[in-house]
């Protein structure tokens, strides 16, 4: 009786136990070529020949690390795994930190990058730090890589405030990414937020799962949110989503951000939003 019991346990259990498992197992090898790789980088005397070489095993090494990781996040959510870790953390410099992963691939693509903060974004907030990330470098990596002239806008206003009491209060944000790239025909909009599907440029699809924006999507009403997506085939894509964040009054920590405001393009805009154009690694 308890060998049959135990036998009906096994399959669910060993499914909830496998992403974890094997997160372990894929990523313990791969830490190992990605750091030979950087090791090798830095050797002097490289060829430039050796020097490509070492670059396409670490790319290639960090696009297997994205697919592993995109698998065993869909694994879990499938599983029911995935759950949301909430912390305070630092909202403008989180916001810092998304832009400045991307201003460099902006650049070389010679695409402008935009963001737009509105000045009275909460300074210190209360939510799943890790996960809005993904979802924010989801958009904003979709908006670069299927854009080759113009621009990507990345906009965070603020909708409403409610306080709460003296130490918390609650701020509904909006998120908008916007780009003018190959957008998406109509009738495949209902794809995109389903797993393994990719409906741009053939020449494009070597360069994604299909996965993140199942995974965004999925994140995203776990965290009571929707996204959506407004497109012009041949014109760009607008992809929008609210949530209603945590906002930690009274916190010790501040910041204070650095404002780069761009001539050309401040002045169709409200005063009180936060513009920075091209390269934010420029100014340091
Ligand atoms: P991928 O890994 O292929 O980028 P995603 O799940 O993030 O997978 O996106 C699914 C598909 O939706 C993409 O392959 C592409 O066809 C389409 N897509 C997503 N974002 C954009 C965008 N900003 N512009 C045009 N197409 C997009």
């Amino acid at each position: 009786m308890a060998a049959t019991k135990q036998a009906a346990v096994t399959p669910n259990h060993a499914k909830s136990e496998f992403p974890t498992n094997m997160s372990h197992e894929l990523r313990t090898p791969l830490n190992g070529i990605l750091g030979i790789s950087q090791v090798f980088q830095h050797l002097p005397k490289l060829t430039n020949q050796e020097k490509e070489d070492i670059a396409i095993v670490e790319k290639s090494g960090l696009y297997l690390l994205t697919l592993i990781n995109e698998i065993l996040d869909i694994s879990k959510i499938e599983a029911g795994k995935m759950e949301l870790e909430h912390q305070n953390f630092n909202f403008p410099d989180f916001l810092k930190g998304i832009v400045g992963t991307y201003c460099n691939s902006s650049a070389e693509k010679n695409i402008d990058f935009i963001y737009q903060f509105s000045s009275d974004i909460p300074v210190v907030v209360k939510a799943d730090e890790k996960r809005l990330r993904q979802i924010l470098l989801n958009l904003l990596g979709n908006a670069i890589k299927f854009t080759s002239r113009g621009k990507v806008k990345f906009t965070v206003n603020i909708i409403s405030k409610e306080t709460h009491n003296e130490s918390l209060s609650l701020t509904k944000v909006k998120f908008e990414i916007s780009d003018t790239g190959i957008g998406i025909p109509t009738e495949k909009l209902s794809k995109i937020f389903l797993a393994f599907e990719q409906v741009g440029a053939t020449q494009l699809k070597g360069q994604g799962t299909g996965l993140g924006l199942a995974i965004s999507q999925k994140i995203a009403r776990m965290m009571g949110s929707d996204i959506t997506v407004i497109s012009k085939l041949g014109k760009g894509n607008i992809l929008s989503f609210h949530l209603d964040l945590n906002t930690v009054l009274n916190s010790p920590k501040k910041l204070t951000p650095k404002i780069k405001i761009d001539s050309n393009i401040s002045q169709n805009i409200p005063l009180n939003i936060i513009v920075a154009q091209d390269n934010i690694v420029n100014e340091k």
